[in-house]
């Protein structure tokens, strides 16, 4: 369902032209509350530490629910808190065998990426009007699969 505007040129020239404005709609956000279920859920219990095979390339361990533990990054000994920013997945091996209460750097170990704060996407849309251009590719998605109904000339 495009819709066409029409420009008129010298007259007799009659050229379609695509659509000027879309609706789109962006899934509204919010943060979880902090827990340790919440932690092993966005991590989905790969210990967040890399780990390294006998010819020394790393990989990623995932955990089985009774080698997972809540590692504090920053730990509590040194003023780390209970947060997204500072809580990880890790194995229980990296966690009480190598880190031991120390920081990463302390005990040589090496954060996958930096602990974050998950969001979960609310059941309501922010709506927003945006102008179409053919030749970006993720608007000509868009517009194929997400937009049926709503147009704005
Ligand atoms: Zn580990």
């Amino acid at each position: 369902m495009k819709l066409l505007v029409l420009l008129v040129f010298q007259e007799y020239l009659i050229v379609p032209v695509t659509v000027l404005k879309f609706v789109g709609y962006h899934p509204k956000t919010e943060e979880i509350n902090f827990s340790k279920e919440a932690i092993f859920e966005r991590d989905n219990n790969y210990c967040q530490y890399w780990h390294y095979d006998e010819y020394n390339h790393k990989f990623l361990y995932k955990c089985t629910p009774s080698e997972r533990t809540l590692d504090h990054v920053l730990p509590k000994s040194q003023g780390g808190k209970n947060s997204f920013k500072n809580c990880v997945c890790s194995c229980r091996h990296c966690n009480i065998n190598i880190k031991k209460g120390r920081t990463p750097e302390e005990a040589g170990l090496k954060l996958i990426r930096k602990p974050f704060v998950p969001k979960r996407n609310k059941k309501d849309y922010v709506r927003h009007k945006f102008a179409y251009n053919e030749n970006k590719l993720s608007h000509r998605f868009y517009a194929k699969h997400i937009l049926k109904a709503e147009k704005v000339s």
